[in-house]
């Protein structure tokens, strides 16, 4: 049972993408089918469709040029990883819904990401917690991406 004061505070001030997608976010809208097995040009098409090209976590515009295209991924919110280990409904973590447009580099930076919670019962409290999740990991991302830039500017240069 997800607490409802916990997501209250969690999601606050966040805009949720799934917000976005139809149904509102709220409803399983199937499985990506695989394609021709990559991000960009097979599997990702339904999720560019729903949350849009720019990165659901960093804001990172993928649409403009080859080069920003090159960048474009796909991030499942509740990590497909933890959610079998946990024995979430496949349904429901592989659906477009638990899945985001993503840039590579938060993408990565979310590689250490775990989600421990035991599996929710109804798809409404699975929607619920990638709501919390997707707030703490947009958090975390942007928590790393001010380190990295940190590092960045103070690079020494020639
Ligand atoms: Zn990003």
């Amino acid at each position: 049972m997800v607490d409802p004061l916990l997501a209250l505070r969690d999601a606050s001030g966040v805009t949720l993408p799934f917000e976005r997608y139809e149904g509102a976010g709220r409803c399983l809208l199937g499985r990506p089918a695989w394609g021709n097995g990559s991000s960009r040009r097979g599997y990702g098409l339904p999720i560019f469709e729903q949350c849009g090209a720019a990165c659901a976590y960093c804001g990172y515009d993928m649409s403009a040029t080859y080069e920003a295209w090159l960048n474009l991924s796909v991030d499942h919110v509740i990590p497909a990883g933890d959610a079998r280990r946990l024995g979430y409904p496949v349904e429901w973590f592989e659906d477009v819904a638990n899945l985001v447009t993503s840039c590579r580099a938060c993408n990565e930076f979310l590689n250490g990401y775990r989600v421990t919670d035991v599996p929710p019962a109804t798809v409404e409290e699975f929607f619920d917690l990638r709501d919390i999740h997707f707030a703490r990991k947009r958090a975390w991302v942007l928590a790393r991406h001010r380190e990295e830039r940190g590092w960045y500017d103070a690079r020494p240069r020639k």
